[in-house]
């Protein structure tokens, strides 16, 4: 054995456990006794926690760390459009790849080891994105897998080069076929052409669908139809999807219950969700969220990502995708013991399982990709979100965090 970690707390065993790894994978996972087997290094988790690593499920690295860029106010969903595409032409592939960086070296120290990105292709930028992004794929695999989705942000009808550019980007690499129900004007031929490219290359498909707070805007009665006709159940994610939580529940249920038949995952970016929805609104301002529990309590594979770093959608972020569990659970109402074990199950195997990574998880045979968290329950590190103190991928060290915090507090003795 290479590494064994010993009294290791994890929720889903009912007893402390002992996890080994040999060549990069995890070799032995037994309840923890008095005589563990021999390894090379023995770390004593004295039951502090330890997780499979984390999962960012989406984000858009080539526009990360946008917002020193940015001029005046954004306050909707088209402006944050409109002005990331004036900075679009100032993109080049080096500073696509310092920014990606940035966002990659925080994420891994914050545990992520599997990330899915979307990539911009566009006229504007072309291919830069696809080209630095592919190249930054290979560069940081010791320490964490990507997966790319060939994003149009800006439509494919747009602009006729978009088609063309869309399949050269499959060509070059891309694992997913992305769209957007709100850029083009007509859906089905929108959707027609992801949905054929995803089936002449074998591709799952993830799209950014229904980014409002309107009720009447759903593009998703679509998406399950298309998802129906290709037999694409299971292979297909919907960003956002936020219209749904406008619709009133008797249909809002019938539409729960469609995307489960249809095996189409959803995933919440509370962060840019509630930044951007409920502007139109002069009171009672709605939230502009994807309705988590009413998903969840259907059957519907429900998962969440920053999708956003400071930029004109977002301008938070920190790349650690807790925090977005953090926030998920502060608005969709989700504080139960029960509840915070659901989110991280969705930053861990959920979202594993939902975008297809695999090797993944606490199994013998899986990748040795853990962290170690200082803390004895779910809750805590939910609400706490400390440090990561150890990050592995593969069965070796990748980030290291340690916090020392000196408390001058007296306490009067009275
Ligand atoms: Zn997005």
């Amino acid at each position: 054995m290479d590494i064994l970690f010993t009294r290791c707390f994890n929720p889903t065993f009912p007893t402390w456990i002992d996890i080994g790894t040999r060549d990069g994978k995890i070799a032995y996972l037994k309840p923890s006794t008095e005589n563990p087997p021999k390894a090379e290094e023995v770390i004593d988790l004295g039951g502090k926690l330890l997780l499979p690593g984390l999962v960012e499920s989406h984000i858009h690295l080539d526009k990360a760390y946008l917002l020193e860029q940015l001029t005046g106010d954004v306050t909707t969903l088209r402006q944050a459009i409109e002005k990331t595409t004036e900075l679009k032409h100032g993109f080049t592939a080096t500073d696509i790849e310092e920014r990606s960086l940035r966002v990659i070296r925080q994420a891994v120290a914050k545990g992520v080891t599997r990330m899915r990105c979307h990539v911009e292709i566009d006229p504007i930028s072309r291919l830069m994105g696809m080209e630095t992004t592919l190249a930054l794929k290979e560069q940081v695999k010791d320490s964490i897998d990507l997966q790319i989705v060939a994003f149009p942000q800006e439509g494919i009808f747009n602009d006729e080069e978009t088609k063309g550019l869309m399949e050269q980007a499959m060509e070059m690499g891309a694992d997913v076929v992305g769209g957007i129900t709100y850029n083009d004007r007509d859906l089905d031929k929108h959707l027609d052409f992801v949905f054929r490219l995803a089936e002449k290359y074998g591709k799952p498909v993830d799209l950014h669908v229904d980014f409002s707070d309107n009720a009447d805007e759903l593009a998703i009665m679509d998406v399950i139809r298309f998802t129906h006709q290709f037999g694409m159940q299971g292979r297909v994610s919907v960003g956002h999807l936020t219209s749904l939580g406008s619709v009133e529940k008797e249909k809002a249920t019938f539409i729960a219950k469609e995307l489960k038949q249809a095996d189409i995952q959803v995933i919440s970016l509370p962060a840019t969700d509630l930044y951007l929805n409920g502007r139109g609104d002069k009171e009672c301002v709605r939230r502009g969220l994807t309705p988590v529990k009413l998903l969840l309590e259907y059957g519907v594979k429900v998962i969440y990502g920053s999708n956003n770093i400071q930029n004109a959608f977002t301008p938070f972020g920190t790349a650690d995708p807790l925090d977005i569990g953090f926030l998920l659970a502060q608005t969709s109402h989700m504080g139960r013991e029960q509840d915070a074990r659901q989110l991280i199950d969705m930053v861990t195997n959920g979202a594993a399982r939902s975008l297809g990574f695999e090797q993944y998880g606490l199994q013998v045979g899986a990748e040795a990709d853990l962290i170690v968290c200082p803390v004895m329950d779910i809750r805590t590190l939910l609400y706490t979100r400390p440090e990561r103190e150890r990050v592995y991928k593969s069965g070796k060290l990748v980030a290291e965090t340690t916090v020392q915090v000196t408390n001058h507090l007296k306490v009067a003795t009275t």
